[in-house]
């Protein structure tokens, strides 16, 4: 029986599976038997869309689908955990597995802890995670850094710190280092992210300390939960999956990747935070960037710490209708009511229609609010500093027992 703690090198027994995965296609073997076991009625992960750009998030219900979705898609920045609020009402009826990086599982810790999403129901299969390039700002990267087509590129990968691609006619890799120095390379929240190993998952899952015969051809895989040990046993006991110890120094060697890892993720903090000035200076700057919002309320759509049924932006006392730029309050509402949780998944940035550094402003707040009261969002189920309600049935059941918060946080 494996226990929590546990490491493994792991692959799936499928060979056109691993064909298609990764790394020898542990997660994919595990998802799969999942479905096939009837562990879970649906998963959801990630496939391939038109082209390697376009990430496109799936539900399956048929194991035989699970092939299409093997791979790491390294301009896939979008965030599953909200579509799990959104589309299968928080996994509330059903049970599901999922692939999550570290944005994602915090999504999920953050959603569940508000009881919008029902973690009991999710098993999380997480990948390590050193970032994802945004599919618009890739395509300017292949043509104007590699200069080749992004139309030709087939196939890309990060390996050891360069960004490689595979094109018609040859391949060529470039050190993130490089690309980051000139402006190019990974989202900026990804430079800053600092959720490499995603521990709070089932399992966290990558390429990380996979040395000798098995490199690239497995996966090495950290159990995380009770939960994560009883699926990568059943499988492993079904033929599904495959494992072997890993090597003690493979092992060393992924602890100082994600030591270097959490190490560039403060040397991105520090000098985004820094370039937003302090006091006054941040907030003028704030307010003179914000003042191209057009109101399209894509950041509190895709926002995992946003679910209001009733948001305040949209109340006419607290933001005026009708007025394009929005009075600033409207940032100062999302400020005030995410900026102790933002998981810095950089949603409010990637699809914010007037390119905003919307995630930059909340996440340096997040920082300094952590700091401050020592709360961190996304890692467990501890509530956050202000858990104050906005929900209109809520402050129903709140006002009938006359109290405005979500949590008692004063007992
Ligand atoms: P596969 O069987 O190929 O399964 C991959 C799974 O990832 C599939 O379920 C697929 O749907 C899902 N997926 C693909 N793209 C995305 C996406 N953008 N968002 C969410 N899910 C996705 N490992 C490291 O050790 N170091 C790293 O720096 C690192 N960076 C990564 C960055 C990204 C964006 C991703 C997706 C993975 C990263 N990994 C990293 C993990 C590694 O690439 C492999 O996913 C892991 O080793 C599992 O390999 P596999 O063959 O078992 O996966
Ligand atoms: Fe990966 Fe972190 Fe970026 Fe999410 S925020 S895509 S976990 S680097
Ligand atoms: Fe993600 Fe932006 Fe919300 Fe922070 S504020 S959790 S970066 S969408
Ligand atoms: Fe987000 Fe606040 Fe609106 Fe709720 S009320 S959706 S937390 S901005
Ligand atoms: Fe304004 Fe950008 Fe938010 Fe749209 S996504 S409402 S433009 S800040």
């Amino acid at each position: 029986m494996t226990a929590k703690g546990e490491m493994v090198y792991a692959w799936t027994t499928n060979a056109d599976l691993a064909k298609k995965a990764e790394c020898g296609g542990a997660v994919s073997g595990l998802l799969k038997y999942a479905l096939e076991s009837k562990m879970v009625d649906a998963v959801l992960a990630v496939k391939k869309g038109i082209d390697l750009y376009d990430a496109v998030p799936t539900l399956i219900t048929d194991p035989k689908e699970i092939d299409n979705t093997a791979g790491s898609l390294h301009c896939g920045s979008l965030l599953l955990a909200k579509l799990v609020k959104k589309y299968v009402d928080g996994a509330s009826n059903m049970k599901i597995a999922m692939t999550v990086k570290g944005c994602d599982a915090m999504g999920l810790y953050e959603l569940a802890k508000r009881q919008q999403v029902n973690l009991d129901n999710v098993l999380m299969i997480g990948v390590n995670c050193g970032g994802t390039v945004s599919p618009v700002a890739a395509r300017k990267m292949i043509k104007e850094k590699f200069q080749v087509d992004p139309d030709t590129v087939h196939k890309e990968e990060i390996d050891k710190g360069q960004f490689i691609i595979e094109y018609e006619g040859g391949h060529k890799g470039i050190s993130i280092d490089e690309l980051e120095e000139e402006g190019y390379g990974r989202r900026t929240n990804c430079r800053r992210c600092k959720m490499k190993i995603p521990r709070q998952a089932d399992l966290a899952c990558g390429n990380w300390g996979v040395i000798g015969d098995k490199a690239g051809k497995a996966t090495f895989v950290e159990v995380c939960s009770e939960k994560g040990a009883a699926l990568l046993d059943a499988a492993v006991k079904a033929g599904a999956v495959a494992t072997e110890a890993p090597n003690p120094k493979g092992i060393e060697m992924r602890t100082k990747v994600e030591g270097a890892m959490l190490k560039l993720g403060d040397k991105w903090r520090k000098k985004n935070f820094e370039g937003l000035g302090e006091g006054r200076a941040r907030l003028e700057k704030i307010m003179k960037e914000t003042s191209r919002c057009i109101k399209c309320y894509q950041c509190i759509e895709n926002c995992p710490i946003c679910y209001c049924v009733e948001c305040s932006t949209k109340k006419p006392y607290l933001v005026p209708p009708g007025e394009v730029p929005p009075s600033f309050m409207f940032h100062l509402i999302r400020f005030a009511h995410i900026a102790d949780s933002c998981v810095n998944c950089g949603q409010c940035e990637e699809l914010c229609a007037m390119d905003i550094p919307n995630s930059l402003f909340m996440h340096a707040q997040q920082v300094a609010l952590e700091e401050m009261f020592g709360f961190k969002p996304g890692v467990d189920m501890k509530l956050p500093l202000l858990a104050l309600v906005d929900e209109k049935s809520e402050r129903e059941r709140l006002s009938a027992t006359g109290s405005d918060q979500i949590f008692d946080i004063f007992k």
